[in-house]
């Protein structure tokens, strides 16, 4: 869809992120009147993935990859029920970022995986967990690759070979 087309109907995810979406969107708006280059920039897919953000174009420069970026580390922390302060949950496998009230609300439980190093073993299985989802969903090998590695980790920390 052409970026001056875009309106809220096409986001997919809950109404908590649309205001930095709507944000993000003016942004690259008020750049094109300067740059050619985003004539014709269509806006692919804006969809909530495993709890993050994700916006997909179908053309990228450093500064459409850094604004998209900045959206998605902001949602992170932002419920994507009301846009009050959260946290990432998870309900079966489902990954939702919620405040404290929405998640209590819909059964939710609090989760580690934007965790850098893993330090419980309760964040241990939630990576495990995770690490099953993206298999079976073919996800990025990117976000798999990283927690494998945190895995491996903590692993070779708590369970040394015998
Ligand atoms: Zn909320």
């Amino acid at each position: 869809m052409k970026l001056s087309e875009v309106t809220n109907d096409f986001y997919e995810c809950d109404s908590g992120w649309h205001n930095i979406i709507d944000n993000v969107l003016d942004v690259i708006r008020q750049r094109a009147y300067t740059h050619d280059e985003y004539k014709d920039l269509e806006v692919l897919q804006i969809k909530e993935k495993l709890g993050d953000l994700r916006i997909y174009l179908d053309y990228y420069d450093d500064y459409l990859s850094g604004v998209i970026h900045l959206a998605s580390k902001l949602c992170e922390t932002i419920c994507e029920d009301c846009g009050q302060f959260g946290f990432l949950h998870k309900r079966d496998s489902c990954y939702k970022t919620l405040c404290d009230d929405h998640a209590k609300a819909e059964d939710y439980k609090l989760c580690w995986i934007r965790t850098k190093e893993i330090k419980t073993k309760k964040q241990y299985e939630n990576v495990l967990e995770l690490i099953e989802v993206f298999m079976d969903e073919n996800s990025e090998n990117e976000e798999l690759d990283k927690l494998a590695t945190m895995a491996e980790a903590y692993e070779k920390k708590h369970y040394p070979m015998d």
